[in-house]
């Protein structure tokens, strides 16, 4: 009885000083995942030199994590449970739990374990040796589908294209950062949390290693291929003005053309007299105009949205409870 309580007193005692380092991990619908988790990071956290805590967070899920993640805190005073109100996707789930980190070096990390913990001491000691980002670059995407290789392959060369920024392929939010990189993330303030690209436009300094990421080790994915879709144009219209301006030169090429060909009409005109027949012609100037008007203004239409989203300034997230 005293052995437990002294040990209560101990792990009190852990709980009040802060941790050096904090794992952010959002959990959705993850209870076959659980387990597998804390059986394999506990022990890797363990073997640290440093201080840790887990800072889970269920973003609403409707299965049994919230559950098993409360037994998991009760059990290990280094785990800390957030549960959201509801599920609010992934960027806002891993803005929580961000939120939450009391370490003075953070890192991501999804729940299933697709990226190696084993790579977490590590990033530790390049932290040590003063990096302020420890990257974890993906070496090949060969456990992805072609598909999906493909697409994220021609999403991040476009994305470099227009973005304003270089934000790096195949890494992901697994990554160490320091509290300066955090604190710095904290003040941008916007609703749309891409990640990756806030990641990339705080800086700082970096190193990058390299690991092979692995098929998940339970569940399934919980992005389904317009969530993917979604997530890419986040990307794109938070990171770049490019579709806005691109009109402007759109714009000016069919104006130019239209300069030109409303010269030979009038010519012709002149010079052949008026001319009934031109139906052809004008319907397709009309619809080809009428198409290029409308396309801009959904893209006009998409940064307004965004705009308004932003200027609500909804909190990002809600928490039900904390554990
Ligand atoms: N996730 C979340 N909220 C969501 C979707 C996913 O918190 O709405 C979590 C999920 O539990 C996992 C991480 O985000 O820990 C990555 O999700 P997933 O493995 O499904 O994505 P993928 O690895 O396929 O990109
Ligand atoms: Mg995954």
């Amino acid at each position: 009885m005293e052995t437990i309580e002294q040990s209560g007193q101990e792990q009190q005692v852990t709980e009040v000083t802060n941790p050096v380092l904090s794992l952010a991990v959002p959990f959705y619908n993850e209870e076959e995942a659980i387990e597998h988790f804390f059986d394999v990071v506990l022990p890797i956290l363990d073997g640290l030199s440093v201080s840790s805590e887990i800072v889970c967070v269920n973003d609403g899920s409707h299965d049994k994590t919230w559950k098993m993640l409360c037994q998991k805190a009760d059990i290990d005073k280094r785990v800390r449970a957030i549960d959201l109100s509801r599920n609010f996707g992934k960027e806002a789930a891993l803005t929580a739990a961000l939120d939450h980190c009391r370490g003075a070096a953070v890192i991501p990390i999804d729940a299933d374990l697709q990226d190696p913990p084993e790579l977490i001491p590590e990033m530790v000691e390049k932290w040590k040796e003063g990096y302020e980002v420890v990257l974890a670059k993906r070496k090949s995407r060969d456990t992805d589908t072609f598909s999906k290789k493909h697409t994220s392959k021609g999403f991040f060369h476009i994305l470099n294209l227009m973005a304003d920024i270089e934000i790096p392929a195949n890494v992901g939010d697994f990554r160490l950062i320091d509290r300066k990189v955090l604190e710095a993330m904290g003040q941008l303030n916007e609703q749309n949390r891409f990640m990756k690209g806030l990641f990339a436009w705080v800086g700082y300094k970096t190193i990058t290693l390299e690991f092979d990421r692995r098929p998940r080790a339970a569940g399934i994915t919980k992005w389904r291929k317009w969530k993917l879709w979604n997530h890419a144009l986040d990307g794109i219209f938070a990171f770049s003005l490019m579709p806005l301006k691109i009109w402007i030169f759109f714009g000016g090429i069919v104006s130019a053309f239209s300069f030109l060909y409303g010269s030979y009409l009038i010519l012709r005109t002149l010079v052949f007299g008026r001319d009934i027949p031109g139906y052809a012609s004008m319907m397709v100037v009309m619809l080809f105009l009428g198409g290029i008007q409308l396309i801009g203004l959904g893209v006009l239409g998409e940064y307004l949205g965004r705009v308004y989203k932003e200027v609500k300034k909804r909190p990002l997230y809600l928490v039900r409870k904390k554990k």
